[in-house]
């Protein structure tokens, strides 16, 4: 079976992202609460003690809420930065068991291999994710205030990428949050922008990649017509009209099959909407 993912959630009410290849499932991140996963799991058809592992991007509530209760309850085990690990108050005791991965590092998963990358974000040791099946890869970054030339470098080969595309710099200057946070949000350490996306997919996505879901939108401080509008822009003028751009809110997606290698030969170019 091909390398396929599926959002179940995404935003500040809870993150995390079902990823499928050759009878392996692995979740990223685990922002709902444990009963609203297993039935999001359950609705996707997949069993939820049948994870392989969860995987935890950094200890925001937004993505690790629901870990440490999922993980007793279901027997999955927990996998991530051991900054995530103690910011996150997690305890040996109250979960199935924690696997380190460190930026830089790659840990296989049955027919996965996940790498972990560093992004800027404030939070411990926060991680992006890249997941390998043969020879065909995603990448999964949410929660990170630039686009760091690590990050870039790390995603250049990918075929599918799930991005966050988190504000619209206008609607977050206007809007209701204390000016503490705008500027949190908008300092390196913070979240991307429309902008900052529009920018990395007019010039630095790879040559490789076929699929993007823009993620993580704010309620508040984002629409989902401006976020499609800059991402659909950004790639014409990128003359990447194969790209298959998306959008994801706090319900998530429907299974979306990634394009490697061998399947991206000759598939005809389509632009997905809604
Ligand atoms: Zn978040
Ligand atoms: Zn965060």
């Amino acid at each position: 079976m091909r390398l396929r993912f599926r959002v179940l959630g995404s935003g500040s009410s809870g993150n995390a992202t079902l990823v499928e290849a050759g009878g392996t499932r692995i979740l990223i991140d685990a922002g709902l609460g444990p009963r609203a996963l297993a039935e999001r799991l359950l609705s996707s058809g997949v069993d939820p003690a049948s994870l392989a592992a969860v995987f935890l991007s950094h200890e925001h509530g937004d993505h690790a809420r629901g870990a440490a209760a999922f993980s007793a309850k279901w027997g999955v085990r927990l996998c991530g930065t051991r900054g995530t690990y103690a910011a996150a108050g997690l305890g040996a005791a109250d979960i199935a068991g924690y696997d380190v991965l460190e930026p830089g590092s790659c840990r296989g998963v049955g027919e996965l291999t996940v790498t972990g990358v560093s992004i800027p974000h404030d939070a411990a040791a926060p991680l992006a994710f890249i997941v390998c099946h043969e020879e065909t890869r995603l990448g999964h970054a949410t929660d990170l205030g630039h686009l760091r030339r690590n990050v870039v470098d790390a995603f250049r080969e990918c075929h599918a990428l799930l991005l966050e595309s988190n504000y619209d710099p206008g609607l977050l200057r206007d809007g209701p949050y204390p000016w503490s946070l705008k500027e949190r949000i908008l300092g390196p350490h913070g979240h991307l922008s429309n902008q900052d996306v529009a920018r990395y997919l007019g010039t630095g996505l790879g040559v490789t990649c076929r699929n993007v879901v823009l993620a993580h939108l704010s309620q508040t401080n984002n629409h989902p017509e401006l976020a499609l509008m800059h991402g659909e822009r950004a790639l014409l003028r990128g003359g990447r009209r194969e790209v298959q751009l998306e959008l994801t809110g706090a319900e998530g997606t429907d299974w979306i099959e990634v394009q490697g290698p061998r399947s991206a030969r000759g598939a005809p170019g389509q632009l997905r909407l809604w």
